[in-house]
């Protein structure tokens, strides 16, 4: 178990761990759907761009999704699968090294399609355009929810033109968000009926991410008849593109405590932060899972787990535990691998976790370290 080994060895902290052997599990579950439907599935890089890994992910997966240039040249560079790109706008000094590497470039707009329609189809790679169902099935954070009210992300019905779209030959949507498949069914019932059904010489279509595939509760069956139902139906080739799902609950934040305070309730200071390390706690916000701890006063002894930087709210939650915490003892979040590295930053000059492989034969290795050079080079 993971968790031993963490406990056992003198590791530099703060770090990330990624299991290998979970990313692979992971894996199998998503190519047993492609294998079983023929569905192609990306990895969305934005999630998890640990590079390192690409070769393994490649193995399982058909590619890669980006966002930007940036993205595109890293998925070329170490899947060298299919790269798919979804921008909002492409800027005009970028967008012929992003057609040179992307099999599919997805538009955002008409007046962009018309931009650089030309281009895309003198050089024989596909184009797509992102549509906005406007069907909302996430309540609670408009921040990750595409199909809430003004949204800049797809084109909607009203703004489609069903007659002008040479050279397009799929679409895109994306709208969920950490969602079961039956979230997607009534998305993509909504999608079929004000787009898919009047849209002649479709040859694919791309249901985004946001599918918690890998998730236990996940229910695939669904999810493989909205695959087939457009594929036998339409005669489409059918695309996903989930980042989280990759590497769900692959990774870990190691963290030791450095201080022990009270205010009103203990309070331990911790060498990570979630500003800086695990952003999507305050963002999203969400309560990150703690290796061998419980919800405030759950077990005997309860703590405001907080960071060393100087943001009143830099706080990552209240945790309960069996023993009162030590100076230097160990803690590990979980689920730690998605949305992590990637968002990561060095605000109040805090240091950059190392990021280290857990791998399949147990070995601990480390893939990347940072220091001050990496604070000072982007200043
Ligand atoms: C964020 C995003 C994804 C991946 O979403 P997950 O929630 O990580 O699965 C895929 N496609 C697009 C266009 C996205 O913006």
């Amino acid at each position: 178990m993971i968790k031993d080994i963490i406990y056992n060895i003198d590791i530099k902290t703060p770090c990330y761990i990624i299991d290998e052997d979970r990313l692979i599990k992971n894996l199998e579950i998503l190519n047993g759907v492609q294998k079983r439907t023929g569905v192609k599935i990306l990895l969305a890089q934005k999630a998890f761009s640990c590079y390192h890994l690409y070769k393994l992910i490649g193995q399982y997966l058909s590619g890669t999704a980006c966002s930007g240039l940036y993205e595109a040249k890293l998925g070329k560079e170490y899947m060298g699968k299919e790269n798919h790109i979804f921008s909002a706008a492409y800027r005009e000094d970028e967008i012929d090294e992003i057609i040179s590497l992307c099999d599919h470039i997805i538009y955002n707009s008409f007046s962009q399609l018309d931009k650089y329609r030309s281009r895309v189809l003198n050089s024989r790679k596909k184009i797509g355009l992102r549509i906005n169902p406007e069907f909302s099935t996430q309540k609670g954070h408009e921040i990750y929810d595409p199909c809430s009210p003004k949204s800049r992300l797809g084109i909607t019905e009203k703004n489609f033109r069903h007659n002008d779209l040479n050279g397009v030959s799929g679409i895109h949507f994306h709208t969920l968000c950490e969602q079961n498949s039956d979230d997607l069914k009534a998305t993509l019932d909504v999608v079929e009926e004000r787009f898919v059904k009047s849209l002649k010489n479709l040859e694919w279509i791309n249901f985004g991410g946001g599918h918690h595939i890998t998730r236990k509760d996940y229910d695939i069956s669904t999810l493989e008849r909205c695959i087939r139902r457009m594929q036998e139906k339409y005669n489409l080739k059918v695309y996903l593109e989930p980042g989280e799902a990759i590497a769900l609950n692959a990774g870990y934040l190691v963290t030791k405590v450095l201080d022990i305070t009270e205010n009103d309730i203990p309070i331990a200071i911790l060498d990570t932060s979630a500003a800086c390390h695990m952003p999507d706690v305050l963002e999203m916000p969400y309560r990150p899972p703690l290796y061998g701890s419980g919800m405030p006063n759950e077990k005997k002894y309860t703590y405001r787990l907080g960071s060393q930087t100087c943001l009143a709210g830099d706080v990552i939650g209240e945790y309960s535990f069996d023993e009162p915490l030590n100076l230097g003892d160990t803690l590990v979040f979980e689920d730690m691998a998605i949305y992590t590295m990637v968002k990561n930053n060095t605000f109040n000059g805090m240091p950059l976790p190392e990021i280290m492989l857990y791998d399949k034969s147990g070995n601990l290795k480390t893939l990347k370290s940072f220091d001050y050079e990496d604070f000072k080079r982007r200043l």
